[in-house]
């Protein structure tokens, strides 16, 4: 049983969920404009928000202290692109040094990885996840909104590999139509390298990708796709509350995960907040508000995580188990300003 369970004192939310896992948005901007996450024709270039509204590395370091002492052990770095903020590695370097995080991620469009990977792995970062939504370079050019190339990425990866960084997981969001020819070739590049992609079902995040639901491909069957060309075979999960489902390929090459936000909501076991770059707390990823934890920053790292236990103890948050029906919220946060 790990501690959170143990320790009575950490606040759990009023559907009984304890807090144990922090995603944390270091940057709101990004070089990229994915269709489904940051629009270019609805996002504007300067998208209200400057360097000087983001929290300094000061505040992140009291931030994710007052975090470890209700509980939390992982923490995700992510963004907007977080390898766009500034001196990002001395930032890690603090954050790895923080008794009680065991667990220090990131989450990277992958396309500026290959100048940064060693320096990233250098300053403490032990896991790394770069979204990767197809191989073919019109495809992927298009699901960047026109900035990226897929050839960057896969430099990154190569560097990160490099450096060190193993597994990676590789996040495909899948849109029926748009990328899902990527799926097998995905699969097939990918498998007995040790990384393992993961399949992502397409969300209604934020309010501005026209989502469309006939465009969500069920996990189940994208798992029957691949499993009638590589059979696979259900591994049970890493841990309690992990988003993805586990498959393995039966000759031993590997892994893949599919992330059924959609199809099979996992909300009862969602241990998870999100902090946008300008120290708001979000307490679920459709939430409509966040809240402004900077005023409490000031005051340290005890009074912030006794305010932030106040709030997570009224959280009642379910939306995936609740879209569509009355109840929902329709206000959504944007996805690039917590993250994912
Ligand atoms: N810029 C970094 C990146 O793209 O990896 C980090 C931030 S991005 C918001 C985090 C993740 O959210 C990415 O893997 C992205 O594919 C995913 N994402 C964005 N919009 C999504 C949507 N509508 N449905 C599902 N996943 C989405
Ligand atoms: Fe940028 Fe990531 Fe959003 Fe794409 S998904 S626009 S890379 S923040
Ligand atoms: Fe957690 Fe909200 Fe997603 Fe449910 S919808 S899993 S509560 S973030």
């Amino acid at each position: 049983m790990n501690a959170v369970l143990r320790n009575p004192m950490l606040p759990v939310d009023a559907l009984r969920r304890p807090l144990r896992d922090l995603r944390l948005s270091v940057i709101e901007a990004c070089n990229f404009r994915c269709p489904y996450c940051m629009p270019a024709d609805r996002i504007a270039e300067d998208h209200g928000l400057d360097a000087a509204s983001r929290l300094s590395f000061d505040e992140i370091e009291t931030l994710v202290r007052g975090f470890v002492r209700l509980g939390v052990s992982k923490l995700r770095l992510t963004g907007g692109e977080p390898l766009l903020r500034k001196r990002l590695p001395e930032l890690i370097a603090r954050l790895a040094r923080i008794e009680g995080i065991d667990d220090l991620a990131l989450t990277t469009n992958g396309s500026l990885l290959a100048k940064q990977a060693s320096a990233l792995r250098e300053a403490g970062l032990r896991r790394l996840t770069v979204s990767l939504d197809g191989l073919d370079a019109d495809v992927f050019r298009t699901l960047s909104g026109g900035r990226g190339e897929v050839d960057d990425v896969l430099a990154g990866i190569a560097a990160a590999e490099k450096a060190g960084f193993a597994p990676i997981k590789l996040n495909c969001v899948v849109q029926r139509g748009v990328n899902d020819d990527q799926v097998l070739p995905l699969v097939e590049r990918f498998r007995g390298s040790g990384h393992i992609v993961r399949f992502i079902e397409y969300m209604d995040v934020g309010t501005c990708n026209g989502w469309d639901r006939q465009r969500v491909v069920p996990s189940a069957e994208l798992r029957d796709r691949i499993h009638a060309r590589w059979p696979l075979r259900p591994l049970d999960p890493n841990y309690r509350g992990e988003v993805a489902s586990r498959y393995a390929f039966g000759d031993g090459r590997g892994e893949v995960g599919f992330v059924s936000s959609v199809s099979a909501p996992f909300c009862g076991d969602c241990h998870r907040a999100r902090v946008s770059a300008d120290g708001k707390l979000y307490t679920c990823l459709f939430a409509g508000e966040g809240r402004g934890l900077r005023p409490m920053l000031q005051q340290g790292e005890i009074a912030f995580s006794e305010h932030v236990a106040e709030i997570w103890s009224r959280r009642a948050d379910r939306y995936s188990e609740l879209r569509g029906a009355a109840g929902a919220s329709r206000k959504h946060v944007e996805m690039y300003l917590i993250g994912g």
